[in-house]
C-alpha cells in the first residue's frame, strides 16, 4: 500500500551564504517519537558560523543541511508507544543526543559522547523547517507561564545552567560574566538563580552593553574604557570567546573558578601564572550535561529566571537568509528568531 506523503518547506544551507527554501517530505514519527510543529527557531552563533564559513570549529558543512537547534513547538503527532498525553503540548526541543552505552555516557558525561549528534549540526538536519520528528523524551513540555518565544530560549538557558553547575556557583558568590550576547545574559540569569549575590556583566561592544544595561539587573562594565572592580570575583563565566576576556581571570579571588563557555581561539593566551599561584580551577563547558535542560525549564517555570524581552526580531521561514544576515550584521539585535509556521 502506498502512503500519501505530505510535503512541507525547509530552509537548507548548501554552502556559505547559500540558504534555499526547499520542498521536502514531512517526517513521520516512529516508535517512541513525536512530530513537532515548529513555532520558533532561535539563531545562534554556530548557525552563523556555518552560514558564513561553511564550518563551525572542526564540524564541516559537507552536505546540504537544515540548520537550527534552538526550537519550540507543538506536538501534533505521536508514534507507537509514545505517551499520547504529549499531543497538543507546547514543548522545547533538547537538540543533542548521545549513544547512552559508551564508557563516557555511562560515566555521566553524555554531552561528551563521541557518537553524539545535535539538530542542525551537519549532517544532522535541524529545526528550520515546518515539522521535526524527535524522541519524545527530548520534547520537554513547557510550563504554563512560558510562551513559544520564551520556550525557544530554554536551550541557550540550559547552556548557562550547565556553566553555573560546572563553575560550582553557590549562594553569596560574586560572579563575573564576560560577553553580553544571548548566552552571556542567560548565563548571568542562571548564576543569579543559583544564588549569586551579584553578577557583573562585561563586554566591549557598545550595542551589547546597551542591551545589557537594559536587561541585566546588576553592574555592567565597558571593558574598552573601564576597569573591573578589584574587590574580586568568586567565579568567572567566560561567554565571549574573545582572547582579551581571559585577562579578567586575574580579578578572581584565590581558589576561584573560571568556566569557558564561549568558544575560544584554538591557541588563546591567558595569565596562567595567576591560575597557578592562586589555585584557580579552569573548567570547559560543552553544550550541557544531564539535568541542565530540566533546570532551565524548572527555573523559568517558577519565574526564578525570566525570559521575556530577549527576542528582538522575527522572520518567516522564507526569509531565513535575511534573518541570518540580520543576526550577523545588526548589532542592536539580541536573539533573532524564525517562525516556520507563521502565516
Ligand atoms: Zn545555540
Ligand atoms: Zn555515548
Amino acid at each position: 500500500m502506498t502512503q500519501f506523503t505530505e510535503r512541507e518547506f525547509a530552509a537548507v544551507l548548501h554552502g556559505p551564504r547559500d540558504v534555499r527554501l526547499e520542498e521536502v517530505d514531512r517526517p513521520r514519527p516512529g516508535p517512541g517519537q513525536v512530530l513537532v510543529q515548529i513555532e520558533r527557531v532561535g539563531l545562534c552563533g554556530s548557525d552563523l558560523h556555518y552560514y558564513v564559513d561553511g564550518h563551525n570549529g572542526p564540524t564541516v558543512l559537507d552536505t546540504p543541511t537544515v540548520l537550527g537547534h534552538e526550537a519550540s513547538g507543538i506536538v501534533v503527532g505521536v508514534g507507537d508507544g509514545t505517551p499520547p498525553k504529549l499531543l497538543g503540548r507546547q514543548v522545547a526541543l533538547e537538540p543533542a543526543t548521545s549513544c547512552g552505552v559508551c564508557v563516557i555516557c555511562r560515566g555521566g558525561r553524555s554531552n561528551l559522547c563521541p557518537s553524539g549528534t545535535c539538530l542542525g549540526s551537519p549532517p544532522t538536519n535541524g529545526a528550520l523547517r515546518e515539522h521535526v520528528v524527535i524522541e519524545h523524551r527530548l520534547a520537554h513540555p513547557l510550563p504554563e507561564r512560558l510562551n513559544p518565544e520564551e520556550g525557544v530560549l530554554i536551550e541557550p538557558l540550559a547552556v548557562g545552567c550547565w556553566a553555573v553547575h560546572r563553575a560550582r556557583v553557590a549562594t553569596g558568590h560574586r560572579v563575573l560574566v564576560t560577553g553580553a550576547g544571548p548566552i552571556g545574559l542567560l548565563t548571568a540569569k542562571a548564576a543569579l538563580a543559583a544564588g549569586a549575590v551579584e553578577v557583573t556583566v562585561a563586554d566591549v561592544h557598545p550595542h551589547r552593553l546597551e542591551l545589557a544595561r537594559r536587561l541585566h539587573p546588576g553592574p555592567v562594565v565597558d571593558l574598552s574604557t573601564d576597569e573591573l572592580p578589584r574587590t574580586g570575583f568568586d567565579r568567572m563565566l567566560e561567554c565571549s570567546g574573545a582572547p582579551s576576556a581571559l585577562e579578567a581571570v586575574e580579578t578572581l579571588k584565590p581558589g576561584g573558578v573560571i568556566a569557558l563557555v564561549g568558544v575560544p581561539q584554538r591557541r588563546s593566551v591567558a595569565p596562567l601564572g595567576y591560575v597557578q599561584r592562586w589555585e584557580v580551577d579552569l573548567v570547559g563547558c560543552f553544550r550541557y550535561g544531564p539535568a541542565a535542560f530540566r533546570s532551565a525549564i524548572g527555573w523559568s517555570g517558577t519565574g526564578r529566571v525570566r525570559l521575556s524581552g530577549l527576542v528582538t526580531a522575527r522572520f518567516s521561514l522564507a526569509h531565513t537568509g535575511e534573518a541570518i544576515e540580520t543576526a550577523l550584521t545588526d548589532r542592536t539585535q539580541l536573539k533573532v528568531v524564525v517562525q516556520p509556521n507563521a502565516a
